[in-house]
């Protein structure tokens, strides 16, 4: 089982020739479908094999009510709280080379608390993954990710949005981060002081990002998203480095993106899964395993409704 705490929006999509400029107006296609961060990633692990239960708040209005209907039909175990405040909300733009812009309205996310994921204990003690973002308060994810442990539960904290903080109260209790290049500089410069430009990451060599993982999550394991680049897997002294390889780089599967939005919560999604499914298995074969998952949701518009079934990964890239 993954237990993951986190966010619902409801996406209000436009695709548009180029992002809009400050007091421009453009007209685009729309369409509205469900995201957030927490609801993507659920999504993904569930469509990806695992049982999986999700934690997070809803408004009394129609998202929430499209919020259990999606659940229900995803086989999602939804462990919703009642929010008076509106179910969130997310304005993207999305332009003709994949590229977005995002504004969210958090709502009823901003209301988790740790007192409602106190009362979630039996499904995380049940789990194998309990998966969680940076868009929901950090007492909730805090709370889940110490019952975790105490359970003995891998924690996957995907440290998304960039400009949100983890306290380090939070961070080490963290078994792996999974930042984008863009998240791992922000978290860099706020758990060590130092500043890293994302231009000046992508051009280190394995040893040194590796060095620069090792200070971010001294303790555990940290998967660098790299977007077309796949992935780089850099493990501390952590239950999950396995072999000899301290670090390593996992190629991006051969795909034709349409709209990218949400590959990094399919690839969490999917990570987490893989572990709760294939316990035996290597910590790479699960990277590997992201990797093909997000690829072929980036095929696909949309955040969770783009997010492929196992079987639909296994005959894409049947070898
Ligand atoms: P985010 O969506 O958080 O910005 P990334 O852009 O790093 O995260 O993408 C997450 C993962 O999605 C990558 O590690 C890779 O596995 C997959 N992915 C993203 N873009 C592509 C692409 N163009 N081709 C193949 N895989 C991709």
């Amino acid at each position: 089982r993954v237990v993951v705490v986190g966010s619902f929006n409801v996406d209000h999509v436009w695709t548009v020739a180029a992002l809009p400029r400050p007091g421009e107006t453009l007209s685009g296609h729309y369409h509205t479908g469900p995201g957030g961060k927490g609801f993507n990633q659920a999504t993904a692990a569930a469509r990806a094999g695992a049982a999986t239960s999700f934690v997070c708040a809803l408004g009394d209005d129609l998202g929430g009510q499209l919020a259990r209907a999606l659940a229900s039909a995803d086989g999602i175990d939804l462990r919703d709280f009642a929010s008076e405040a509106p179910t969130g909300t997310a304005g993207i733009y999305v332009d003709h080379d994949g590229r977005n812009s995002i504004v969210i309205g958090p709502g009823a996310n901003a209301e988790l608390s740790a007192a409602h994921v106190r009362q979630q204990q039996a499904p995380i003690a049940a789990a194998q993954v309990v998966l969680a973002q940076l868009e929901s308060p950090v007492e909730a994810v805090e709370t889940a990710f110490g019952r975790a442990r105490d359970a003995g539960v891998i924690t996957i904290l995907n440290p998304a949005p960039a400009d949100a903080v983890a306290p380090a109260s939070l961070w080490v209790l963290a078994d792996v981060v999974t930042p984008n290049e863009t998240e791992f500089c922000a978290q860099f410069e706020r758990h060590t002081g130092e500043r890293i430009a994302a231009e000046v990451l992508v051009r280190q060599d394995d040893a040194r990002l590796h060095a620069l993982c090792r200070r971010l999550l001294p303790h555990g394991t940290v998967v660098i998203t790299l977007g077309a680049a796949g992935c780089f897997v850099s493990h501390g002294e952590g239950r999950l480095r396995q072999d000899a390889r301290t670090h390593y780089r996992i190629a991006a599967a051969a795909v034709q993106p349409v709209d990218t939005t949400g590959a990094g919560d399919a690839f969490n999604g999917a990570l987490a899964a893989s572990l709760a499914r294939h316990a035996d298995a290597a910590f790479a074969d699960h990277v590997h395993y992201a990797n093909r998952y997000a690829a072929l949701s980036t095929e696909r518009a949309g955040a969770a409704v783009a997010m492929p079934r196992d079987a639909e990964v296994e005959a894409r890239f049947r070898t």
